[in-house]
């Protein structure tokens, strides 16, 4: 097959995600009191209306309708006054009732957009007109969103026995109640996404405006946030949608990109040999590299949809939609905005600082403790120091980065502080104080060092009046080996100067 980046040349690639999101946060599940918990021993925490027995009626949980509309809200959707909840038919054993309670042509949220960054090349291919140039060069496009509907997760089936990674090997199959009942809310984007790259991250941006909304853990390795891809190929510069292929089992945002990516080779050759793509749904193999054929493409009317007689209609008052309407915390892109416009962060640190709630809290506690002059440099060591230690305090996080924006210890050096503070409540100062770390900016101590450097270095004396300025580098080296790393390179490097130009 042909590498993916040939085929995007002739071809343009069209992708839509439905991304299913479980309401991990809740206490209990959908439509019946039972605790929302996939940690408890197997089938216990469940009941006759999650289990279908008969009789037994629903009851919608009132937070799981808020959570859906504050995720609608999030995602510039238009709440709906009016929706209802239908049955979808369908035996399997993962689902007690024979039927999945979800919802019909009208979700309780639709027709809303999260805007995607997206890189130069990728805005050029599309016509649509849609694209804005940001404020760094990137371009942000609207993906739309088409709905967003609320249902019901299903039990969870493990298979046992037989070989390993093969569907259908399996010599038993075992059945965990506990999950099924478990809300869930499904997002259907408009075809908008063009690569695997556009939809890895309209995937993680879409986990950042959830985890801010504090809905969900969004787990992709536990299942929690899950994505089926669909994709389709149209030669450049048509605007037709061609047939499409639906991508299951992308449990993670390299299975998400390494799928499509993958699918539309595979069109292509299929396309390419005079073929035509059959409308299917096929499974990612991530160990084998590649999608099979699951089945071929059901519709609704297989499913027996119509409207659960046992749920009245909703119909949600302006009041209730104003109260999670304020429940909305500030969403990342704000976040992002903020930042830069506080502090001066470079756009690309603050939104990766505001794209996790977590850190971006520990961010803005720790701000608190530094200059404001040294937030930049926060940021730097939150996103890059931080993250390999364990138990940082906030006063460890707060005392190395004034050390760093003081010039008064070098990165290296700030890793080995940090790896000794880890765990303990010991001070990046004293301990830096103690090892001898924090450099000297005692200008004649320096002085003497330079002068030390510069009589045994002729050589490079001679190279930079010749003009190669930049051997000033090796002699600070020089200076810094000299003084055993007590001296502030910067210093040097202005000493360095003065007396070479002097
Ligand atoms: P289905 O009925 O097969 O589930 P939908 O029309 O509901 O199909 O669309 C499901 C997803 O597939 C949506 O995300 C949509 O954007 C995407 N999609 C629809 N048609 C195409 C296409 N021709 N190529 C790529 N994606 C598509
Ligand atoms: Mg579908
Ligand atoms: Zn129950």
């Amino acid at each position: 097959m042909r590498k993916l980046s040939e085929v995007l040349h002739d071809w343009e690639a069209v992708i839509g995600l439905e991304v299913h999101t479980e309401l991990t946060t809740l206490e209990t599940k959908m439509f019946c009191g039972c605790r929302l918990s996939h940690d408890d021993p197997p089938n216990t925490n469940v009941c006759p209306i999650c289990l279908g027995m008969p009789g037994a009626l629903p009851v919608p949980n009132r937070k799981a309708i808020e959570y859906i509309v504050m995720a609608g809200i999030a995602t510039n959707c238009e709440v709906m006054r009016r929706s209802m909840f239908y049955r979808k038919h369908y035996f399997y054993p993962d689902m007690a009732k024979n039927f999945q309670t979800t919802q019909g042509p009208v979700a309780f949220v639709m027709h809303g957009h999260l805007d995607l960054e997206i890189a130069g090349d990728g805005a050029k291919e599309r016509p649509d007109g849609t694209i804005e140039k940001a404020i760094d060069g990137s371009y942000v496009a609207p993906i739309r969103i088409l709905r967003i509907h609320m249902e019901e997760d299903a039990a969870k089936m493990v298979h046992v026995g037989g070989a390993e990674g093969r569907i259908g090997g399996a010599s038993e199959s075992l059945i965990d109640y506990n999950r099924c009942g478990t809300p869930l809310i499904e997002l259907v984007t408009e075809p908008d996404l063009r690569t695997p790259e556009e939809a890895r991250r309209f995937m993680e941006k879409l986990r950042q405006t959830f985890l801010t909304l504090g809905i969900s853990d969004c787990s992709l390795e536990k299942g929690s946030m899950r994505c089926d891809g669909n994709v389709s190929l149209r030669r450049r510069g048509e605007s037709g949608l061609g047939t499409k292929t639906e991508l299951k089992n992308l449990n993670s945002f390299k299975s998400l990109h390494d799928a499509l990516a993958y699918e539309i080779c595979r069109q292509a050759e299929v396309l390419e040999a005079g073929g035509t793509v059959l409308q299917e749904t096929r499974h990612w193999e991530p160990s084998r590299k590649r999608t099979v054929v699951m089945r071929v493409k059901e519709t609704n009317d297989d499913y027996r949809f119509f409207p659960d007689p046992d749920l009245a209609p909703f119909d949600l008052s302006d009041e209730f939609i104003e109260r999670c309407r304020a429940r909305v915390p500030e969403l990342p892109d704000t976040k992002r905005d903020r930042y830069v416009a506080t502090w001066g962060l470079k756009r690309s640190d603050a939104a990766k600082l505001a794209g996790d709630p977590a850190v971006a809290r520990r961010f803005e506690d720790a701000s608190h403790g530094v200059k404001p002059q040294a937030v930049p440099m926060l940021a730097n060591v939150m996103l890059n120091l931080v993250p390999a230690y364990k138990a940082l305090t906030l006063l460890q996080i707060t005392s190395i980065t004034e050390l760093l924006a003081a010039d008064a210890l070098s990165f290296s050096q700030a890793r080995k502080v940090l790896e000794a503070v880890d765990g303990t409540g010991k001070m990046p100062l004293a301990v830096a104080r103690d090892w001898g770390m924090l450099q000297s900016n005692d200008t004649e101590a320096l002085a003497a060092v330079v002068d030390e450097v510069l009589g045994r270095c002729e050589a490079q004396v001679q190279q930079y009046r010749d003009g190669n300025k930049k051997v000033v580098g090796f002699l600070v080296g020089q200076c810094m080996k000299a003084s055993k790393g007590a001296g502030n390179p910067k210093v040097f490097n202005q000493l360095l100067v003065q007396k070479l130009e002097g």
